[in-house]
C-alpha cells in the first residue's frame, strides 16, 4: 500500500505520524511511504532520516494527499485538509469527533473511511491508542498546574510540594484512569497531598493498591466533588466516558466554592471538558481565568513534548497500521479492536457514542 504522512498543521502541533523507526517497518514490509518534506523536524528527524529508513520525500501536503491510499496522522484533519480527502482513502489518525460538528460533517462529505485512534479497543475493554498520550497529558498535567501556581504567571505563589514546616498544596484529580494515575505519580512525587476521585469501584480498588498510603481515593458523587473542591489547590480533570462527550462535573457554581487563584487543568478537554466553565486553549496561550478560577484547557497537551509523545504514540499505533497497509479495509473484518475505531466509512458515521452525541445534529 502507499501511505502518506503530512506535517502536522494544528497551531502548535509538532508531532509526526510516523516516526523514521516506524516508516522502516512499513518500508521493510513492502509498502512505499510519501513524508512531506520536514514533517518530522518537530522531533528533530530530518527529510535524511526518513530517507534512510525508505521514505520517498515530497515537497508539499496536497503531493500526499494526492498519492496516498491511506494518511496516517496526529490531529484530526483541519478544514484544509479534510477537503484533499476522497472516498477511495483510508485516515489513521485521532479525531475526537464527537465534539467536533465541523469535522464530522468534513469527513462524511469527503466520503472517506476515518479510522479513530481513541475509539480502538483492546481485549481488556481498554483503548490502547489513547494511552501512551494519556500518559504523557497526565504527567504533563502537574507540570502545567505548578508553573501556573507561580506568582509571575498569574497564580497565587504555591510551591506543589510545600517545604519542611510549609504543608504541601491539596491536588484533586477526578478521573483516576490512565491521565489521573500518571498525574497521581507526578504529584506525589512532587510531594503533593493528592486525592483521586472515581465513580468505578474496581479503580479506586487498584488505585489503592498501587498507590496505597499515598494518595486517598474517594468515590465520585457531587458531594465529594464538592467537598474536595473546596480544600483543592489544583484540580484536574481526567474523566472519560470512551467516544462521548466529557460529562460535566465542576459546574459555574460550583467555582465560587474554590478558593481564588485554583489551578484546574481539564484534560478531559479534548472531549468537550468535564468543568462547565472550560474551552479549548493553545499552548501559546494556555490559561484564562473565570471567576478567580485558572483554568488550564490545552486540548493538545502532548504536543508540548512532541519527542516522547511521537515515539509513544508511534510505539501503539504501529501494529494496527501495519494490519491495514497490509490488508485494506479487509483488516477491519478480522480484528474487532480495529473495527471498534471505525467512525466514518465511506461518508457514512458508524461509531455509535459519537451518533449519539451528533447524531441529531447532522
Ligand atoms: P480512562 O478511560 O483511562 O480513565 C477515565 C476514568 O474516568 C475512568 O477510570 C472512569 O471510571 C472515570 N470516570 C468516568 N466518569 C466519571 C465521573 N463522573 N467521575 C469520576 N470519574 C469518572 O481515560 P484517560 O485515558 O485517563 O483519559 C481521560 C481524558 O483525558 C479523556 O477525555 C482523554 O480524551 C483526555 N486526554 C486529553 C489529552 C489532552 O491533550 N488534553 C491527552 C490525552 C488524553
Amino acid at each position: 500500500m502507499r501511505i502518506g504522512v503530512p506535517k502536522e498543521i494544528k497551531v502548535h502541533e509538532y508531532r509526526v505520524g510516523l516516526t523514521p523507526a516506524s516508516v522502516r517497518e512499513y518500508v521493510a514490509m513492502g509498502h512505499e511511504v510519501l513524508v512531506e518534506a520536514q514533517a518530522g523536524a518537530g522531533i528533530a528527524a530530518g527529510d535524511d532520516d526518513y530517507r534512510a529508513a525508505g521514505a520517498r520525500i515530497v515537497a508539499t501536503a496536497p503531493e500526499v494527499f494526492a498519492a496516498a491510499e491511506m494518511i496516517v496522522k496526529v490531529k484530526e484533519p483541519q478544514p484544509s485538509e479534510w477537503t484533499q480527502l476522497r472516498a477511495d482513502q483510508i485516515l489513521f489518525t485521532y479525531l475526537h469527533l464527537a465534539s467536533d460538528l465541523e469535522q464530522t460533517r468534513g469527513l462524511i462529505a469527503s466520503g472517506c473511511t476515518a479510522i479513530a485512534y481513541e475509539t480502538v479497543t483492546d481485549a481488556q475493554g481498554g483503548l490502547p491508542l489513547l494511552v501512551p498520550m494519556s500518559e504523557v497529558a497526565g504527567r504533563l498535567s502537574i507540570e502545567a498546574a505548578a508553573l501556573a501556581l507561580r506568582r509571575h504567571t498569574g497564580g497565587r505563589g504555591l510551591l506543589l510540594g510545600g517545604v519542611p514546616g510549609v504543608p504541601p498544596a491539596r491536588v484533586v484529580i477526578i478521573g483516576g484512569g490512565t491521565v489521573g494515575i500518571h498525574a497521581a505519580r507526578m504529584a506525589i512525587g512532587l510531594g503533593a497531598e493528592t486525592t483521586i476521585l472515581d465513580r468505578s469501584l474496581p479503580r479506586l480498588r487498584v488505585l489503592d493498591e498501587v498507590l496505597g498510603g499515598r494518595v486517598r481515593t474517594r468515590y465520585s458523587h457531587a458531594e465529594a466533588i464538592e467537598h474536595e473542591l473546596r480544600a483543592a489547590d489544583v484540580v484536574i480533570g481526567a474523566v472519560l466516558v470512551p467516544g462521548a462527550k466529557a460529562p460535566r462535573i465542576v459546574t459555574r457554581p460550583m467555582l465560587a466554592m474554590m478558593k481564588p487563584g485554583t489551578v484546574i487543568v481539564d484534560v478531559a478537554i479534548d472531549q468537550g471538558g468535564c468543568f462547565e466553565t472550560s474551552r479549548p486553549t493553545t499552548h501559546a496561550d494556555p490559561t484564562y481565568v473565570v471567576d478567580g478560577i485558572i483554568h488550564y484547557c490545552v486540548a493538545n497537551m502532548p504536543g508540548a513534548v512532541p519527542l516522547t509523545s511521537s515515539h509513544a504514540l508511534n510505539h501503539a499505533t504501529l501494529p494496527f497500521g501495519l494490519r491495514l497497509a497490509a490488508k485494506g479495509l479487509a483488516a477491519l473484518d478480522e480484528d474487532p479492536h480495529l473495527r471498534a475505531g471505525l467512525n466514518v466509512q465511506r461518508g457514512r458515521l458508524i461509531h455509535p457514542a459519537v451518533i449519539e452525541s451528533l447524531g441529531p445534529l447532522l
